[in-house]
């Protein structure tokens, strides 16, 4: 159990440990002007928001965060949902019904399946980034309307996907493009404005899905694209009509982190160098780590109570990395999440590579 806040050095369970477990990436959850912001918005607005949007509890403050997150991430309008689980549920349920198609990447987020899976359209999954087979099923499919679903960084390998190709493709079959953006907020593109960004994309084919409980350090979630499109969630999405609004002091608290996401750039500076810290500490190591130019460094272990017992190992040592496997991840690719954050040092990622090369020549 965790007794600290979520940072580099955590207390659980009566012990100290660094840690790279967390999706802060940005070390902003226990920033104290953030905090202070979550103080000050819980005096003006207190603490239980008291209803939906759509009845009376969409305050100013949520209204200033979809403004502000709009003029962000350059899309006209957003639509803030109370997590990013119950956002992902909501826009595909929204967008796809009983005579539709939805086409998914084999490694999306369990909520993008969960949420493929009740919108009841047909729900066709496709190899990881593998765009002949995707193109071969648009091009069989007879559906009315086709929704491409993808993840923009994949959260247990920390890969990019192609989305220029994504978006000709859609282009091409007439298809939305949903990009889930849960890791790539707060980190990719100019100023932390995400994979669009990243890419230089600007179409209303793309329907935008981004966190503000990873990198923002805040909690809850947005979509943003095309009014109409949005609207339409307003209307359909039932995670968004059914349920209480979030606090606005977290809307409030998330104003002031977008504050911070954007102006200090040294954080994602910070994170690129810890990126090359880890890749060339573990250069000789006998696990592959993966390729990932994002906070998610993942080491390929294989099988799984291997994986456990270097786990173990590194919490001996005062190190916490999990240890994810199947059915997270596809068997025989049991592997550790290292996750880096601006909280850590350079200092803090090299003894992890020094611990990691030190257990795997035992
Ligand atoms: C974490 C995550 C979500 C869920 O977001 P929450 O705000 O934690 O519910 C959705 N998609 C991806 C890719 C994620 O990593």
């Amino acid at each position: 159990m965790l007794q600290t806040a979520q940072s580099a050095r955590v207390s659980v369970d009566g012990r100290t440990y660094l840690a790279f477990c967390s999706n802060d990436y940005l070390g902003l959850a226990s920033d104290p002007r953030l905090a202070r912001a979550a103080q000050e918005g819980c005096g003006r607005y207190g603490v239980g928001a008291g209803a939906s949007h759509l009845i009376l509890g969409h305050s100013e403050a949520h209204h200033a965060l979809e403004e502000a997150l709009a003029r962000f991430v350059a899309l006209p309008r957003v639509l803030l949902f109370s997590t990013g689980y119950m956002a992902n549920i909501g826009m595909v349920t929204a967008l796809a019904g009983r005579d539709d198609a939805v086409f998914a990447d084999r490694l999306n987020h369990a909520s993008l399946n969960d949420a493929c899976l009740l919108s009841r359209a047909q729900f066709r999954r496709y190899p990881h980034c593998d765009l002949e087979a995707l193109e071969k099923l648009l091009s069989a499919t007879r559906a009315r309307r086709r929704l491409i679903v993808t993840d923009a960084v994949f959260s247990m390998d920390g890969d990019i996907a192609p989305l220029p190709r994504l978006v000709e493709l859609a282009e091409r079959h007439d298809a939305w493009l949903l990009v889930d953006d849960a890791h790539g907020f707060g980190i990719l593109g100019d100023r932390g404005r995400g994979v669009l960004s990243h890419f230089g994309i600007a179409t209303p084919r793309v329907i935008y899905m981004a966190t503000l409980g990873k990198a923002a350090g805040v909690f809850g979630a947005f979509v943003a694209g095309e009014p109409a499109a949005v609207e339409t969630l307003v209307q359909r999405a039932r995670s968004y009509v059914y349920t209480t609004a979030t606090p606005p002091l977290l809307a409030y608290a998330a104003l002031e982190s977008l504050r911070l996401i954007e102006e200090e750039q040294w954080r994602r500076e910070r994170l690129a160098q810890l990126i090359r810290v880890l890749q060339g500490g573990l250069a000789a190591n006998r696990w592959r780590l993966l390729r990932s130019d994002t906070a998610i460094q993942p080491l390929m272990i294989g099988d799984n109570a291997d994986a456990l017992e270097v786990a173990d190992r590194l919490g001996q040592r005062g190190l916490l990395v999990p240890a994810i496997r199947p059915p997270t991840v596809p068997q025989g690719t049991a592997r550790l999440r290292i996750s880096l954050s601006a909280a850590h040092g350079e200092d803090d990622v090299a003894r992890l590579a020094e611990v990691l090369n030190d257990i795997a020549r035992q």
